[in-house]
């Protein structure tokens, strides 16, 4: 149980926005995780798309002209493992923000009176979170399918459709699976389509960072095996075949949803934030 949950007392009274990533698909349905956050008391639920849209942004600027390997730094588990076990390449990692941190800030900006909540499916968020003051508390999926148990909140009988608040970015629903941020930041335009790699699972990863190929200007990882699909809380129930499945059809519904302007990601709705450091 993180510390900060223990501060945390459901249902919330105040202002809290949830921040949940895309990949909530493999253990929530679409309306179920937003109707339990409202009955757990949230006024606010966002989804981390439009943070990745902006980290991407990032991604694409930082990756032009580089003349080294650089990793990605949106899984703080793989943030942790290259500074632990490969200190010679800390260095390597971008110092960008990931799509959590980013919509963290997001959320100051838009909702300076609310206290941020992540609803995360590993723990090294927590950890990330812990380091962060863009993101107040860290709720993991078990805990909050703990948390209905208690309070007997189950999946909505009505047909009405619940939304999230604002921020709606379709094409980086996909963030969550394995080669998600090449895919989404279009890399292979950026760098060319052999000098990046993407690679999941931290037995892959750590063999790969023993001995990168040269030309290798850049790898996207992640931590887990599938991404996050495949984080410590997440359902062990379903494969990550059919959790990525379920991602895929939720990217295909996102096309065809009619969400209106004010509900969108839009560049401008992030003016004035700063999502990388250094050039
Ligand atoms: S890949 Fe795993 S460790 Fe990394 S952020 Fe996703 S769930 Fe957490």
């Amino acid at each position: 149980m993180p510390k900060r949950l223990d501060k945390l007392k459901f249902p919330l009274k105040g202002k809290y926005v949830a921040l949940v990533a895309p990949g909530f698909v493999g253990d929530f349905s679409y309306q179920g995780i937003l109707y339990k956050l409202k009955k757990l008391g949230f006024d606010k639920i966002v989804e981390l798309t439009f943070g990745a849209k902006m980290v991407n942004r990032e991604y694409q600027k930082k990756l032009k002209n580089v003349k080294k390997m650089m990793i990605a730094s949106t899984c703080p588990g793989i943030v942790s493992v290259v500074k632990d076990k490969f200190p010679e390449l800390k260095d390597n990692l971008l110092k960008i923000d990931s799509p959590m941190i980013a919509m963290g800030k997001i959320c100051k900006k838009h909702f300076p009176e609310h206290k941020t909540v992540f609803v995360s499916p590993c723990d090294f968020k927590k950890i990330e979170a812990e380091n962060s003051k863009y993101v107040d508390y860290v709720i993991d999926y078990q805990e909050l399918k703990k948390l209905c148990r208690i309070h007997k909140i189950k999946n909505p009988l009505f047909k009405k459709k619940l939304k999230f608040d604002k921020f709606y970015n379709d094409y980086t629903k996909i963030y969550p699976l394995a080669g998600g941020l090449a895919k989404t930041a279009n890399i292979k335009k950026i760098i060319g389509k052999d000098e990046f790699v993407s690679i999941d699972g931290i037995q892959k990863v750590t063999k790969f960072l023993e001995h990168p190929p040269e030309k290798i200007k850049f790898l996207d990882c992640l931590f887990c095996e599938g991404g996050c699909i495949g984080g410590s809380h997440t359902t062990k129930k379903l494969s990550i075949a059919q959790k990525k499945k379920k991602v895929l059809n939720y990217l295909k519904r996102a096309k065809r949803e009619d969400i209106p302007e004010s509900r969108k990601g839009l560049i401008g709705k992030a003016k004035g934030l700063i999502f990388s450091v250094g050039k």
